[in-house]
């Protein structure tokens, strides 16, 4: 479609010295010592995705001076965040098939808008391998880890080999993908104990897993996990591991540079889970032993200087009776990624862009202070108990503010919710000195929150603020699913 441009070199258009021709040519420089050129920041980013990310990252590049391009569907054609990104390209219809995922029509935006790299967001394009390889094979910067890692730990299987290799702890299962002989795979669940889980090692989103209880179940799980594997990540090969009852999710957020210097910056709780996806999120993580956290987020950080791992990421972990166990590896920054930065103090999309321009990391670890306490609630276009979708006219959006509050959205009064996407519409993070205090503000944040003309999850998140157990303490990833079948019980 378009003509490919020549590989962009960092720094090109920069000039060479600040320093007058004059001293250069008298030789005043020699006598220092050679500075290491700095490498040089991007001056244009294309963002690949939409929604509240998209805006999300726009406003870490103008922040630090940077232009963007916001790319969109024809159905995000009218979006705020789109208008306020220095140019658009449309790149396809509705379905993100034809457009968000559509990689030649991304890359050829990025050609000729000039951009010189790319940041992919979460979801989407975020962890496909073979995107992050034609970004750079045309030329620009992915923002993200390599390609070869992020194929890596897209497989589960072989990123769970991987990170058992470089001693981070997993939970107990087989370490391959399971054989096709059925004895042997009743002889490997005998082995780990009922109950089991049978998982795609090509699968994510909560999709493709399925826990069993009993043997007699045991092979046509298998049989139905292989072939919606097949279906739906386009790899038949699936694993087993223990099913934990009583765990809760807990994952590190990681940085780390292209030099071989890796920070963790501690952690979230992330168990209160709707079919394996995350509702709400907090950092820190209640009743976690200090020095256990700093020994796996070390062990995290040295995973990273082990497999030369670049950029942003987080080891999701589940966690039982004070063990923690790997379960995955995200390669991209994730929908939570606000409670860590306020606990930090840290701008985790910038931190990407300064890893991807190339530059050595400015954290050390001993620098980071973990200070008070925040919550993030994921604000959904949906019923609050029934989950059905609710797209359409947002007739009337109030949202709430005051101190230690923070929303991150896209929508505004008058903005249509598009049938297509993810049902997301915004993120509030309430931050506080004590987890008390984060919730009494996010009580306060969502009693002042109005969204009109769609249906939102909001009450369903009022009543989790008010709930007994995850006040106390928190609870395990299975709590709000039990909770919200006593509820359908009960009507
Ligand atoms: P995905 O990539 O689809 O998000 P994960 O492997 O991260 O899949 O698992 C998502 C969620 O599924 C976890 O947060 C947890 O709630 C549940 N889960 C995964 N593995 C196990 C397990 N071994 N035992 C109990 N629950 C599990």
């Amino acid at each position: 479609m378009f003509e490919k441009k020549p590989p962009a070199k960092q720094g090109e258009n920069k000039p060479a010295s600040k320093l007058p021709a004059g001293l250069l040519k008298r030789g005043i420089m020699r006598v220092a010592p050679k500075p290491e050129p700095a490498p040089a920041m991007f001056e244009k980013i294309l963002i690949a995705n939409r929604g509240e990310i998209a805006l999300r990252i726009q406003r870490a590049c103008r922040e630090m001076g940077i232009k963007t391009v916001a790319v969109h569907s024809e159905a995000d054609a009218d979006a705020k965040y789109v208008r306020l990104a220095d140019e658009s390209v449309c790149i396809g219809p509705a379905p993100s098939s034809q457009s968000y995922l559509h990689i030649p029509a991304i890359i050829s935006a990025a050609e000729v808008t000039d951009a010189q790299a790319i940041h992919p967001g979460y979801g989407f394009l975020s962890e496909n391998a073979d995107f992050a390889e034609r970004v750079e094979k045309s030329g620009f910067v992915f923002i993200g880890p390599r390609p070869e890692t992020i194929r890596m730990m897209g497989d589960k299987v072989t990123a769970k080999n991987t990170m058992k290799k470089a001693g981070v702890p997993c939970v107990p299962g087989v370490d391959g993908g399971l054989p096709d002989n059925p004895s042997e795979i009743i002889k490997i669940a005998r082995s780990i104990g009922y109950p089991v889980i049978i998982k795609a090692s090509g699968g994510g989103g909560g999709r493709g897993m399925r826990v069993v209880h009993t043997e007699a179940a045991l092979l046509n799980a298998v049989a139905m996990t292989r072939s919606e594997a097949q279906s739906a990540f386009n790899n038949p090969m699936v694993y087993m591991e223990k099913f934990l009852e009583n765990p809760r999710h807990i994952e590190f957020q990681v940085l780390a540079d292209s030099y071989g210097n890796a920070v963790y910056l501690g952690e979230r709780d992330c168990s209160m889970q709707r079919r394996h996806q995350k509702i709400i999120e907090e950092a820190p993580a209640t009743l976690l032993n200090v020095r256990l956290r700093n020994k796996i987020g070390e062990r995290c950080a040295e995973a990273c200087r082990k497999i030369g791992y670049r950029g942003a990421g987080t080891f999701e972990f589940l966690y039982e009776n004070d063990e923690f166990f790997f379960i995955e590896m995200n390669t991209r920054v994730q929908v939570e990624h606000p409670v860590t930065e306020m606990i930090t103090g840290v701008d985790i999309v910038q931190q990407q862009i300064h890893i991807a321009a190339g530059e050595k990391l400015s954290i050390k670890q001993k620098d980071i202070v973990f200070k008070g306490h925040a919550i993030e609630c994921r604000i959904n276009a949906e019923h609050p108990y029934k989950f059905t979708p609710s797209p359409g006219r947002i007739t009337a959006w109030h949202p709430p503010g005051g101190p230690g509050i923070r929303v991150d959205s896209h929508v505004y009064a008058n903005y249509f919710v598009p049938p297509h996407y993810d049902s997301m519409i915004g993120k509030i993070i309430a931050y506080g000195d004590t987890r008390d205090q984060a919730m009494a503000r996010m009580r306060t944040a969502l009693s002042e929150m109005a969204v009109e003309g769609i249906e939102t999850n909001i009450p369903l998140h009022q009543e989790l603020m008010q709930d007994a157990a995850f006040l106390s303490g928190g609870t395990n990833i299975h709590y709000l699913e039990h909770k919200l079948a006593e509820r359908t019980k009960g009507k």
